[in-house]
């Protein structure tokens, strides 16, 4: 039978392993109910090998439930969470545009999210002037936000720090060994040994740089396969995401996707056939085969696996946070939690 071990306060100590979003979120808010938090990440540098320096960061909870509504509710609260805590959010909301060739796209897109305005060639002038008499159709989802993603993960670091976490980078956990405590694994796709219906599913994305154009939020281009988005970053940066490729190859970036992704911001506006290139990356997002993400609480909690949030680690992560400190609480049950 495994040792308790306990602190004087009768709280067991929490190891937090893996310092992506999901983790990150974990630590900040297990600190902040007064938990004795241990966040380890195998990485010496910061989110060095994690999926999440790669996202875009949008928190689209509208422009996402498209083909997955639960992701509506869920993510409303996620972007609560964020603004209770990010002073840096940018709450700008979420443009969508289509080109003409994508009209049927864009009638299905309306179909399944149901956005709170539709807009026409004015009103999208109104909003982003650099797109004035680019687009004749649009969609604006006014309650969405989005950040700039490293000063974003960078912050929760500081913040799960700030309340007390000790925090151990490069440093890596291994799944065999015992670890006083309750263990929560938040590994990403590396966790794929302890779940075995975990699948990867590739994401590459470009950053670019350009002075000539200003965009004050995410604008997401409709397209029959990928979606593609760019999103203001500040400091004349933008992030072109992204592709979703059904792989497990975390190799660098094809030409194919180079293509499309810098085609998708060319088409949006020609001044980005200017913009410099800074860096490329391709990451696999870790899922489970309904794209939802999941709480399993193993070994009469214990052993906490966090995982699955696909496209949705930023929205979600505060959500799944939540459910787990509600766990440790007092075992409040949440539909994200699963006991096993
Ligand atoms: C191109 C792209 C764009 C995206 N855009 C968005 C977006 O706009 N909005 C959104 O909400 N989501 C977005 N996502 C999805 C989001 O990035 C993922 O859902 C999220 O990164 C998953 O986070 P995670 O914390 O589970 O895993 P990760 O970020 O991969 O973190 C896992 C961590 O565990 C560490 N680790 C692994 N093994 C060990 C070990 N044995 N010991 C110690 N540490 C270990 C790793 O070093 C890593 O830091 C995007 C993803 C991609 C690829």
């Amino acid at each position: 039978m495994a040792t308790e071990h306990r602190h004087e306060n009768g709280a067991r100590p929490v190891t937090v392993v893996g310092a992506g979003i999901l983790g990150l979120w974990q630590a900040l808010v297990l600190a902040r109910a007064g938990h004795s938090v241990r966040l380890l990440d195998a990485s010496a540098k910061p989110f060095a090998e994690s999926a999440s320096r790669l996202a875009g960061a949008m928190l689209a909870p509208g422009c996402e439930s498209d083909g997955a509504p639960e992701i509506r509710s869920f993510g409303e609260q996620g972007l609560a969470h964020w603004r209770a805590i990010y002073p840096r959010l940018v709450n700008a909301g979420s443009l969508v545009v289509a080109a003409p060739r994508d009209q049927a796209e864009a009638t299905r897109f309306a179909r399944a999210t149901a956005p709170p305005e539709t807009l026409d060639a004015e009103g999208v002038a109104v909003l982003e002037p650099a797109l004035a008499g680019r687009f004749g159709t649009a969609f604006y989802f006014p309650d969405e936000a989005h950040m700039a993603t490293p000063d974003a993960m960078a912050f929760l670091l500081d913040a799960a720090s700030a309340a007390g976490a000790d925090i151990a980078l490069g440093e890596r956990w291994d799944s065999n060994a015992s670890t006083p405590g309750i263990v929560i694994d938040c590994r990403g796709f590396a966790a794929k040994d302890r779940l075995p219906d975990l699948r990867g599913v590739r994401g590459e994305r470009v950053l670019i740089r350009t002075a000539e154009l200003h965009l004050a939020r995410p604008v997401r281009l409709l397209h029959p396969r990928h979606p593609l988005y760019v999103v203001p970053w500040g400091d004349d940066r933008f992030l072109v995401g992204a592709t979703v490729l059904e792989s497990e190859d975390a190799g660098p970036i094809s030409v194919r996707s180079a293509l499309e992704l810098l085609g998708a911001a060319y088409a949006l506006h020609p001044a980005f056939g200017e913009a410099e290139i800074l860096e490329t990356g391709a990451g696999i997002r870790p899922a489970f085969p309904d794209n939802l993400p999941r709480v399993e609480i193993r070994n009469d909690g214990r052993q906490i696996l966090v995982n699955g949030a696909y496209r949705h680690g930023f929205l979600l992560a505060p959500v799944l946070a939540h459910a787990v400190a509600g766990y440790l609480a007092n075992q409040t049950p949440h539909p994200l939690v699963r006991l096993s």
